[in-house]
């Protein structure tokens, strides 16, 4: 999932729409694009002018290049940054997509060679499961699909709904999708308005001095606004010059909260490191100390009000995260089973939600997630809610997220930002939560005394310093990273804690350098992989 701008404004909005993608360019892209609406300006309200797009396989830099070749203006627009799920990365699948056809007054294309752009430009984060049978329904009406996207079905979905109020089109549109969305649209006819909705991928609005913005992250409006509105699942905003309003999923009109948000400004500043990767490496030591801020001792009630009778009640732990998170929860599984003495199952969330399982209404249902918003962990929680099981807990880096919202109780881990593509303090932010949480299930089950709870809490007080002289090792790890720059494979062992350890070792080693790595449990060396150790295997 990648990254959405969109706004309404009486000036050129085209620089902070790009300067926007740009801020979000960390998450990396396969594509990028920006539609305005030509007849935006000014205080246009008629359907003069009408839909101009530019779209690129290359960088950020090179679409403003193009925006600016050919003159591309307007106070209404979307941008984004794709990531391809269906369909290659190319020009045509980028985003925004236009609706195009002879479907329900589209009529006036019909024949037309190539096929003029039609009324609606849409920007889509996500993956929408039931586009097949959206884009039959859409075809036998005369629409025509020049890409391969799951998103264009939404385009033309809310083209073929529209009659003069594209807020009521969108509201009828979302009722028809399944899966994970948000979303950013705005109409030939209504130079002045973008929609924006969200389910399972975030969206938030940025409200400026008579201006509206919508966002995938805030860091995209950094500089812009600071007065940040998070949507909530299944929200739909309608953003007009200087005002927008909210509703709900049952499309209800809502008042959400306006939050002063200046926590992305510095995160984005590399400062003397080479890159965010190293940077946030470094910030380990802090960002361990500023989670672990304010604990003074152990008790249930850090994880809020009612731990306590949650803690007493359950007599299992089951675990559902992805990726990175999923390891920590698999390093939590070995100090919840040894220190609370309290069984613990961790279960990859996209595997959860999609195999029958045996629900115990017992289970501390714990989520692990930096940004509170991934959508795997988000569905594996409510199918566990949906089978009875309501004591729920997250360890999750956003106070503002789908997650912590949605989840009875949470340890908010403040890791900061992470820009950096592979997590690195936000894994280690979770460890200390998850450390937390055992020691709190621990003292409610009886099994911690007054002197081990000291000891814990000495030993984690450490961690800040601990971390310093790991890291004050990096020259020594450079000059072996050197040495294994040349190698195609590598193997990490580890043992206990640190098998999950080694997982998430060779999944770093995969993700940033490309060398195929594999994690085993030292002891599972022997029983198989050892035929591949030769004197090149590090
Ligand atoms: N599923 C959409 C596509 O493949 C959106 C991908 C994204 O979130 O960037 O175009």
């Amino acid at each position: 999932m990648c990254g959405i701008v969109g706004a309404v404004s009486s000036r050129n909005i085209v620089p902070i729409l790009v300067q926007g993608l740009q801020r979000l360019e960390y998450r990396g892209y396969d594509s990028c694009g920006v539609a305005v609406h030509a007849a935006s300006l000014n205080g246009a309200s008629g359907p003069k002018g009408g839909l101009q797009r530019a779209r690129s396989t290359s960088r950020v830099s090179e679409l403003m290049d193009q925006v600016q070749a050919d003159h591309i203006e307007g106070g209404t627009g979307i941008a984004h940054t794709r990531w391809a799920t269906h369909g290659a990365p190319a020009v045509h699948n980028a985003h925004p997509h236009f609706s195009h056809g002879t479907g329900a007054g589209a009529g006036v294309y019909k024949g037309d060679t190539p096929l003029k752009p039609g009324r609606v430009a849409l920007v889509h984060n996500g993956i929408i499961e039931n586009h097949d049978e959206l884009r039959a329904a859409l075809q036998a009406k005369g629409y025509e699909f020049l890409s391969q996207t799951d998103t264009e079905v939404i385009a033309h979905l809310v083209d073929s709904l529209y009659d003069g109020d594209l807020f009521e089109a969108v509201k009828a549109a979302v009722r028809q999708l399944h899966g994970a969305y948000a979303i950013a649209v705005f109409h030939k006819d209504e130079p002045q308005r973008v929609i924006g909705a969200r389910a399972g991928s975030p969206l938030i609005l940025g409200v400026g001095q008579g201006e509206t913005f919508l966002a995938s992250d805030a860091m995209a409006l950094a500089g812009v606004t600071n007065q940040i509105v998070y949507l909530e699942e299944g929200d739909v905003v309608d953003i007009q010059l200087g005002k927008y309003w909210v509703v709900d999923r049952a499309h209800q009109a809502v008042s959400r909260e306006v939050k002063t948000v200046n926590a992305h400004s510095g995160a984005a500043e590399l400062g003397p490191y080479r890159h965010y990767m190293q940077k946030e490496i470094f910030e380990q030591p802090r960002a361990i100390a500023d989670t672990l801020e304010g604990v003074e001792g152990i008790t249930p009630e850090l994880f809020g009000d009612g731990a306590y009778s949650t803690f007493k009640a359950i007599d299992n732990v089951l675990i559902l995260a992805c990726g990175t998170s999923y390891y920590s929860g698999c390093v939590a599984k070995y100090w919840i089973e040894a220190i609370a003495k309290v069984p613990c199952q961790v279960e990859i969330a996209s595997e959860y939600r999609y195999r029958e399982s045996v629900p115990n209404p017992n289970t501390l249902i714990v989520t692990i997630t930096q940004s509170g918003e991934t959508a795997d962990t988000l569905a594996a929680l409510r199918h566990a809610q949906s089978l009875g099981m309501t004591h729920t807990l997250t360890i999750c880096n956003v106070s503002t997220s789908a997650m912590v919202r949605e989840c009875k109780h949470a340890y908010v881990t403040r890791a900061g930002a992470e820009i950096g593509v592979a997590s690195t303090k936000a894994f280690t932010t979770q460890l200390a939560g998850l450390f937390l949480l055992t020691l709190a299930l621990a003292q409610t089950k009886g099994r911690l005394s007054d002197a081990e709870e000291a000891e814990h809490i000495k030993a984690m007080r450490h961690l800040p310093a601990a971390l310093q002289a790991v890291l004050a090792l990096e020259p020594q790890i450079i000059s072996w990273a050197e040495e294994f720059a040349s190698k195609e494979n590598a193997l990490f062992l580890g043992r206990g804690t640190h098998y999950p350890i080694a997982l998430e070792g060779a999944l770093k080693l995969k993700e940033i350098t490309y060398i195929h790595a594999e994690a085993y449990a030292a002891g599972e060396l022997k029983h198989g992989p050892l035929a591949l150790v030769t004197s090149a295997m590090p």
